[in-house]
């Protein structure tokens, strides 16, 4: 097990298998933004195993693939088959937006990709142009129906809440969410980079308090992924609603995660610098021992919480060059 110096297990791995993305939403990625990773720097699926099968002996059980966009990554269901047979791991799922899912939604689903939240800000098709900087609704919606073709359940819709851009459209995603079997994700705006920061931040507790009212809400005490949202549903089960509010009330109590990015770096903590290069030490040699130690001095790193709050300003890399 993973313990770090706070007391919490860390069991969860964010990789992010390429940090280019084919949208270019307007709180993530800085439009023209060219400065992505090399090739050469990208982990090879070689590598990505090699250290997904040592964090699983080392007491991980899920792992999401993200990225960037992960299904720019060529071959991604190749890696998918490699990781999800790995010893120990029992959840491997997926964030996307949608794009391109309805070419590869089968295929992820026969390598063993067990879940996958879909990201998408709006029905409005004017208003995902506005977020994303493309027409990219219809493709995201033949993405998401392809999806569920292939058995894919549940699938949780993540909507980045903002005030006067998408606030207005919450109900509406709600009433689409209950209509299609799908899971509503609210997700507050971080102050990641300079487009993370100059997002339209909407506090979500008010909303939940709306939808509480409108749906007749119960939070629901069993999680739902592992990760950081918290769940409510309706009395009459139609509707599952999770908030993640890593600003109004930050979860980072119970962080059990870690995020590998495309070029290997461990990254403790979505929103402070603490990280360890694995990419030099696979690339010289380090043998599995050798590995583990690594992993385990890196888990000392992870810092108590984010300062997204407290220091808005603090952290100039945005969320794709992480791993969301
Ligand atoms: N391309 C994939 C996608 O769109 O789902 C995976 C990567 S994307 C960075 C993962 C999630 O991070 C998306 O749901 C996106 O909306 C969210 N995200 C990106 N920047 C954010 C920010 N500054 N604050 C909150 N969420 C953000």
């Amino acid at each position: 097990m993973l313990i770090d110096r706070f007391g919490r297990a860390i069991e969860y791995l964010r990789l992010s298998v390429t940090d280019r993305c084919d949208l270019r939403c307007n709180y993530c990625l800085p439009k023209g933004f060219k400065h992505f990773e090399e090739p050469d720097n990208w982990l090879t699926f070689d590598e990505i195993e090699r250290v997904v099968a040592v964090f699983a002996r080392l007491g991980t059980r899920r792992v999401r693939l993200t990225g960037g966009e992960p299904l720019l990554r060529r071959d991604l269901p190749a890696l998918a088959a490699r990781l999800s047979a790995l010893p120990g791991l029992q959840d491997l799922s997926l964030t996307t937006n949608g794009t391109q899912l309805q070419r590869h939604a089968a295929a992820l689903r026969a390598a063993g990709v067990s879940r996958i939240n879909l990201s998408l800000d709006s029905l409005r098709r004017d208003c995902v142009e506005q977020i994303t900087g493309s027409d990219s609704l219809p493709k995201v919606l033949e993405g998401l129906a392809a999806a569920k073709a292939a058995g894919f359940s549940p699938i949780k819709i993540n909507m980045v809440a903002m005030r006067d851009v998408n606030d207005a459209d919450i109900e509406a995603m709600a009433a689409f969410c209950v209509e299609q079997g799908l899971i509503l994700r609210l997700i507050e705006a971080m102050p990641m980079g300079e487009t993370g920061r100059s997002a339209h931040y909407l506090d979500l507790q008010p909303v939940l308090e709306r939808l509480s009212r409108r749906f007749d809400l119960v939070e629901q005490a069993r999680e739902l992924g592992g990760g950081p949202a918290r769940y409510w549903s309706s009395r009459d089960g139609v509707f599952s609603l999770g908030v993640i509010t890593p600003i109004s009330q930050h979860f980072c109590a119970t962080c059990n995660r870690v995020r590998l990015s495309v070029d290997g770096t461990l990254y403790l903590c979505l929103g402070q610098e603490e990280k360890m290069e694995l990419r030099p030490l696979l690339r010289a040699g380090i043998d599995d021992a050798g590995l583990e130690a690594a992993i385990r001095e890196a888990i000392e790193l992870k810092p108590e919480r984010h300062e997204f709050r407290e220091q808005p300003k603090k952290l100039v890399r945005f969320m794709s060059m992480t791993g969301g």
